[in-house]
């Protein structure tokens, strides 16, 4: 499904939606990818993004708006990530030593500090790390990264302590633009010292800000941004900067990138998301791929927003995907079985009857 006779015919069958890429290809999208995307997105706003991880090459950049295709919805338009930023958040915080997987937190609907209360799901308490990944607890990640901000024995200030979390994320592509070959790409928001000394006049610390700890709050990214952090995971710490132009002999493209996360954080990270796929927030996908995922719902105004990360096989992965639908929801309603069956066409070649009948039910699927 890979062949190069695919590739050439490209501009011929996207049709409109090619008006969104750049026209001087040959591009490294694959049709059948990107067709499958826009089908998906059919009534919605969001977008679909691929990334061969074995080169940084888009396989699929499929998006969707009032006003039709728009490719800002994957690269200009940075948004909360959610708890798909869980993933970064433990790679972060285990490489600096401030948890292990072994690390638990008790967790009972939630968590409250003063008169804020963060609500979590049902699940069993107290969690370590993977299982805390595959059910996506918020108290899990909001006191770990409080807990890490405020430790004054690893660091001298809370400037320090933030500055050091901002590398690790900076190091995963987060935080700005990172230089793709498309127009019109914007990086988000990545707290900083100095942002946060601007914004919190009367002081801040690790509670101030631990809603960043589930990817909301003072961190934004961009779907494509969010399809790249799965590559890294998906690679094991390394990625090439995403790209879209074939045969490009730009050196930014064919520079191999690594991560500032430890190498031995991402097996715990990894098992996390596979446990999210076959006993967690996300056993919608219904494949018998080795699919590594993690879910996010964003809270919103109006309905949540619904996110999904994830990358297959998950040993010698082939592919990396993110999925974001505006007000689609819980990350398990839409974003997951998109991304299911974004991974299953792409690795199978074609859809099995019943993932055509669960695209076919998607794509009727109106959200206002
Ligand atoms: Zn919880």
């Amino acid at each position: 499904m890979c062949c190069r006779t695919l590739l050439l015919t490209w501009a011929g069958v996207l049709g409109a939606s090619a008006q969104n890429l750049p026209k001087d290809g040959p591009l490294t999208i694959r049709p059948m990818l990107q067709q499958l995307g826009e089908r998906l997105l059919k009534g919605k706003t969001g977008s679909v993004v691929a990334i061969n991880p074995a080169n940084g090459e888009i396989l699929c950049l499929a998006t969707n708006s009032p006003q039709g295709s728009d490719v800002r919805q994957a690269i200009g338009r940075p948004q909360a990530p959610g708890s798909t930023f869980k993933t970064a958040q433990a790679l972060t915080l285990l490489s600096e030593g401030v948890i292990t997987p072994q690390t638990t937190v008790a967790c009972v609907d939630g968590v409250t500090d003063g008169n804020i209360k963060v609500r979590c799901h049902k699940h069993p308490s107290p969690l370590a790390l993977k299982e805390a990944l595959a059910q996506s607890c918020n108290t899990w990640f909001l006191m770990t990264f409080a807990s890490m901000i405020n430790d004054d024995f690893m660091y001298e200030s809370k400037d320090e302590a933030i500055t050091t979390w901002r590398s690790y994320m900076q190091s995963m592509g987060l935080g700005g633009p990172m230089h793709i070959d498309i127009e019109g790409e914007q990086g988000g928001l990545l707290a900083g010292a100095d942002y946060l000394n601007r914004r919190y006049k009367n002081g801040w610390d690790g509670k101030t800000i631990w809603w960043t700890g589930m990817g909301q709050g003072d961190v934004t990214c961009t779907p494509l941004q969010l399809c790249n952090l799965a590559v890294t995971i998906a690679n094991r710490g390394w990625y090439y900067i995403p790209h879209i132009h074939q045969n490009t002999t730009n050196n930014r493209y064919l520079t191999k990138r690594q991560t500032k996360v430890k190498a031995e954080a991402y097996g715990t990270v990894i098992e996390g998301m596979r446990m999210a796929v076959e006993k967690g927030t996300a056993t919608c996908i219904k494949t018998s791929y080795p699919i590594c995922g993690k879910t996010g719902t964003i809270e919103n105004p109006g309905a949540d927003n619904s996110a999904f990360i994830g990358f297959a096989p998950k040993d010698n992965p082939k592919i990396a995907v993110s999925v974001y639908v505006d007000h689609g929801g819980f990350g398990a309603d839409l974003a997951a079985p998109m991304a299911g069956l974004i991974i299953e066409l792409y690795l199978k070649g074609k859809l099995s009857a019943a993932s055509e009948a669960r695209a076919k039910s998607i794509s009727k699927r109106k959200i206002p």
